[in-house]
């Protein structure tokens, strides 16, 4: 795990809070206690309303890919023998967008509105990164996330 050679995400003050729960194995998003608007990537305050007090609130982890590219052209040397892998967009059911990548797929098989969950990547003792995962089609059918209980 030391030997990881690819760039990190440096945690500030606001997202500080975000890292820590990744590394629980927990994906949180900002909530406007004000207007009650999810609010990301962490910041101080509500861009609805412009509300000061945001609590972090527990995501379902579960969403759908908005965009995506497949990089087939090496732009970062550590990323070379993963060639050719996805880049995506993904809208969760909160609505908020994450910018991340899609695993546990051929990236031939991923597309826009592909149901996807959260995996984490523990990749150093101090950093877990989020990934998603397409969901597997028995969470997928006659679950609309009103329908879901609330985890
Ligand atoms: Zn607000």
């Amino acid at each position: 795990m030391t030997d990881y050679q690819k760039p990190l995400p440096i945690p500030s003050l606001e997202s500080r809070p975000f890292w820590d729960a990744c590394r629980r194995g927990e994906l949180v998003i900002q909530r406007c206690d004000q207007c009650s608007a999810f609010v990301f990537p962490p910041r101080p305050l509500c861009d609805v309303c412009l509300g000061t007090s945001l609590s972090w609130t527990r995501s379902t982890g579960r969403g759908r890919v908005f965009s995506y590219v497949v990089y087939h052209r090496v732009y970062h040397q550590a990323f070379a023998p993963e060639i050719p892998y996805v880049v995506a967009i993904v809208e969760l059911d909160e609505g908020v967008r994450l910018l991340s990548n899609i695993v546990g797929c051929p990236p031939e098989q991923v597309r826009c509105e592909l149901p996807v969950e959260v995996v984490f990547e523990r990749v150093t003792d101090d950093t877990t990164l989020f990934k998603f995962q397409p969901r597997p089609r028995s969470h997928i059918e006659g679950a609309s996330p009103k329908e879901r209980s609330p985890a």
